[in-house]
């Protein structure tokens, strides 16, 4: 094992820094780990919204995946925002290469509201890539459009364990309500609600914090219990530590030490 643990980061690069790629290496060198990066898309966007989604080259993450997985392999895999379809083989090939557990978090829309996947995008997603997922991240508006047949949210869980999900946290952020509610769901055990204290305000890149929260501790050998507890946990004090830099929403507290 070496020291850090290494997670292997698919993702798309924020230039605010607030989401994607920065997010998870800030995420996950503060929790005692080493992030690899592999840029699925560059983006153009600002702590309001996005604008605009390029895709990598699918080629290109196939070379920078196959150097990475022979020199550095990872403990864990944490995918964020993908470039499209084309991109899922070359991802499918090197999580069957690199067998650890893999953190998606299935990123369909921005906060700010722009459309990142559309929904026959999201149903490839579900139908290629669940079956790989170890722990599946959706918010609920993303858990809804994940599986549009599903009446309630529950009932999204268990769809979403049904495509091939080991675990699944269908985060509450983006619901109505005095509390933050976010629930797992895992085969054979019933729904497992955390609550937490709504903050005043929406963030931006929450998500992308909590994912790779969660992919260092399982990398560092925690159990998903415990790291889907802890990482909660770091993320709900990110959000109570965040920072302005922008005109749009704040950004999650990630770096020990840094003044708001
Ligand atoms: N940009 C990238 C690269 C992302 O990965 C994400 C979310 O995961 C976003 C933008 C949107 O972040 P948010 O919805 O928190 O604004």
């Amino acid at each position: 094992m070496p020291s850090p643990p290494l997670v292997l980061c698919l993702s798309g690069l924020d230039p605010s820094g607030g989401a994607g790629l920065q997010a998870d290496i800030e995420s996950i060198a503060a929790l005692g780990g080493h992030a690899l990066g592999v840029v699925t898309a560059l983006t153009a966007q600002d702590t309001s919204n996005v604008a605009r989604v390029v895709a990598t080259d699918p080629a290109l993450l196939e070379q920078q995946l196959d150097l990475l997985l022979r020199d550095s392999p990872p403990q864990a895999f944490k995918l964020g925002l993908l470039g499209g379809a084309e991109q899922l083989p070359v991802i499918l090939a090197a999580l069957r290469r690199c067998p650890v557990p893999v953190v998606c978090d299935p990123v369909l829309r921005a906060g700010g509201g722009t459309l990142l996947h559309n929904e026959a995008a999201a149903q490839t997603l579900r139908r290629e890539l669940f079956a790989a997922v170890t722990v599946l991240t959706p918010n609920a508006a993303e858990a809804r459009r994940l599986c549009p047949g599903s009446a309630t949210l529950d009932d999204c869980g268990a769809s979403l364990l049904a495509a091939g999900c080991g675990h699944v946290l269908i985060t509450g952020g983006d619901e109505p309500g005095a509390k933050v509610v976010n629930t797992w769901y895992a085969p054979g055990q019933p729904p497992r609600r955390y609550t937490w204290p709504r903050l005043p305000e929406t963030f931006h890149g929450a998500g992308c914090t909590l994912a790779s929260a969660i992919a260092v501790l399982l990398a560092r050998g925690l159990p998903v219990e415990a790291a889907l507890l802890q990482a909660q946990k770091w993320t709900q004090q990110a959000l109570q530590r965040a920072i302005r830099v922008g005109q749009g929403r704040r950004i999650p507290g990630r770096v020990p030490g840094r003044s708001a």
